[in-house]
C-alpha cells in the first residue's frame, strides 16, 4: 500500500532531528502542537480561536508561543501576536514546507521558559510539511470542506500522518455540494486513531473539541 511506503519514506534524519526536538520540548515543559493544511483551509483561525479560548480560560499571555511559517509575509504572525501571546514568523524565503532549523532559528526569539504551549503553523501545504516532522507532539491537519469532499482520499498520506484532523467551514457544505459525513468517512477508513473534529473557525465552534483532543 502506498501509504505504508510514505511513512517509510519520512528521511530517518528528519526523523532524528524531530525527535530530538521533542525531547527538547518535553525537557522545557512545552506542549507542541503543528499545524498543517492547505492554503486557505482556515489554520490561522482555528489558532486564533485556539489562543482566544486557552486565554480566556486563564493561560497567561507569555505562556503561548506562536511561530508561523510563511513564504513571504508576517500576515499571519499578525493576526496571533495580537493577543498579547509570544509570536515569531519564519519567511522560508519560498520553500515549501518548515524544518527544524528554522524552528530552532524561531526559538531563539521566544522564551520556552515561560511558555506552556507553542504552536507552530506550517507554510500552507498538504503535502511535504508531512514528510519534515518538526518534533510536535501532535500534528493537526485542517481541511475546508471548500477544497471539495474527495480531499482526504487524495491526500492518504497526509490523512495518516495527523494525529488530529479537524473538518472546517462545516456551515459552507451545502454551498459546495459536499457531504461532510462522507468526508469524515474517508478521513476514517485512513486514520483510525485521530479525533476529527468538525469546526466553524470563524465563528470558534468546535474550539472545546479541539482543546479536549489536544489536551490542553
Ligand atoms: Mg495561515
Ligand atoms: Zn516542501
Amino acid at each position: 500500500m502506498s501509504v505504508i511506503l510514505a511513512e517509510k519514506s519520512i528521511k530517518e534524519e528528519n526523523l532524528k532531528l524531530a525527535q530530538k526536538m521533542a525531547a527538547f520540548f518535553r525537557s522545557k515543559g512545552v506542549r507542541v502542537f503543528e499545524f498543517l493544511g492547505s492554503p486557505g483551509s482556515g489554520k490561522t483561525t482555528v489558532i486564533e480561536c485556539l489562543v482566544k479560548s486557552l486565554l480566556d480560560s486563564g493561560y497567561k499571555p507569555e505562556s503561548i508561543a506562536y511561530i508561523g511559517g510563511d513564504v513571504a509575509t508576517t500576515r499571519d504572525t499578525d493576526r496571533i501576536r495580537k493577543f498579547g501571546v509570544q509570536a515569531v514568523q519564519i519567511n522560508t524565503g519560498g520553500i515549501c514546507h518548515l524544518e527544524v532549523p528554522h524552528v530552532e532559528k524561531a526559538l531563539k526569539y521566544l522564551d520556552l521558559d515561560k511558555a506552556k504551549v507553542l504552536i507552530i503553523e506550517n507554510v500552507g501545504n498538504l503535502i511535504c510539511p508531512y514528510f519534515f516532522p518538526l518534533g510536535a507532539e501532535k500534528r493537526v491537519t485542517v481541511v475546508s470542506v471548500a477544497e471539495g469532499e474527495d480531499k482526504f482520499i487524495k491526500h492518504p498520506m497526509s490523512t495518516r500522518l495527523s494525529d488530529v484532523i479537524i473538518i472546517n467551514k462545516v456551515d459552507l457544505a451545502e454551498a459546495v455540494g459536499v457531504d461532510v459525513d462522507y468526508m469524515e468517512k474517508t478521513a476514517r477508513e485512513l486514520n483510525p486513531r485521530a479525533p476529527i473534529i468538525r469546526m466553524v473557525a470563524k465563528r470558534c465552534e468546535g474550539i472545546d473539541k479541539l482543546r479536549e483532543a489536544l489536551g490542553v
